[in-house]
C-alpha cells in the first residue's frame, strides 16, 4: 500500500470540521448521530480522507453499538491498527494504511467468523452505493 502524505494544513481545507476532527484529530462522533450505521445498501466503504477501500456492505452488522460496524475489512492490508491507552482504555485503534486517518477501534465481540467488531466512525467513510 502505496502512502499518503498530506500536511495537516492541506487535510483541513478537504475535509468537513467533523471529518478533520475524527480522521486527524482521532476524534469520535456521538453513538447514533453517524450518517451511515444505519446503512444497510449494497456498496463499498471508502475512506473518507484518501478514498481508499476500507469495508464492504456483506461485512456489515448490527452491533447495537450506535456506530457502523463490521466484522472483516475489505481486504487485511486495507486497514491498520495500533494500542491505544488514551482516556484510561485499553483499545486497539484502527486507521486507514494508506492515509493514516483514524476510523475507529476493533473490539473482540464480534461475530462469525472472525469474532471482530471494527467499529468505525461514519464520519470516515464515504459509501458508494453499488449499481
Ligand atoms: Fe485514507
Amino acid at each position: 500500500m502505496e502512502k499518503m502524505k498530506k500536511s495537516e494544513a492541506e487535510w483541513r481545507q478537504e475535509l468537513t470540521p467533523e471529518q478533520y476532527h475524527v480522521l486527524r484529530e482521532k476524534g469520535t462522533e456521538r453513538a447514533f448521530t453517524g450518517a451511515l450505521y444505519q446503512n444497510h445498501e449494497d456498496g463499498t466503504y471508502h475512506c473518507a480522507g484518501c478514498g481508499a477501500l476500507l469495508f464492504q456492505s456483506d461485512t456489515k452488522y448490527e452491533s447495537g453499538s450506535g456506530w457502523p460496524s463490521f466484522y472483516n475489512p475489505a481486504e487485511s492490508d486495507a486497514v491498520q491498527t495500533h494500542e491505544d491507552n488514551s482516556f484510561g482504555m485499553r483499545r486497539i485503534e484502527v486507521t486507514c494504511a494508506r492515509c493514516g486517518g483514524h476510523l475507529g477501534h476493533v473490539f473482540p465481540d464480534g461475530p462469525r467468523p472472525t469474532g471482530l467488531r471494527y467499529c468505525i466512525n461514519s464520519a470516515s467513510l464515504a459509501f458508494k452505493k453499488q449499481e
